[in-house]
């Protein structure tokens, strides 16, 4: 399960007013074939943001904390940051799907950031 909010959001991305989902369970059932290329970032690798292409729009099925079940379409930015939680449930980071010339170069990054090398605004160990 995920949570996600897109609360603060609204300004800049009209479809994450009101958005705050808990996912337990979620399947992508459909997604657009049209896609869009944003920056992305995430709290567990702070400091490096890459420009990662996401479907447009997606469907998808899930229990919430209630467990009462839902199909959503969900477009625009809210389903960029519902897919980046989902893929946090195989494994997978945004950096899993940027091209390897630039995972090489981010590398030292990385290297750092494993090795607690890292200044944020919020607690990381
Ligand atoms: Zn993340």
């Amino acid at each position: 399960m995920f949570v996600v909010d897109g609360n603060g959001l609204e300004e800049d991305y009209p479809e994450c007013r009101d958005f705050r989902r808990c996912m337990i369970n979620p399947e992508v059932i459909e997604e657009s074939e049209e896609t869009n290329v944003k920056d992305e970032g995430c709290l567990s690798i702070p400091g490096i943001y890459e420009s990662v292409k996401r479907p447009d729009w997606i469907v998808i099925r899930y229990r919430d904390e209630n467990y009462v079940e839902h199909e959503e379409k969900i477009t625009g930015f809210a389903a960029r940051m519902t897919l980046h939680e989902y893929d946090h449930l195989d494994g997978k980071m945004f950096i899993d799907r940027v091209s390897p010339l630039r995972k090489q170069l981010m590398k030292s990054k990385l290297g750092a950031i494993l090795k607690g090398k890292v200044s944020c605004s919020y607690k990381v160990k």
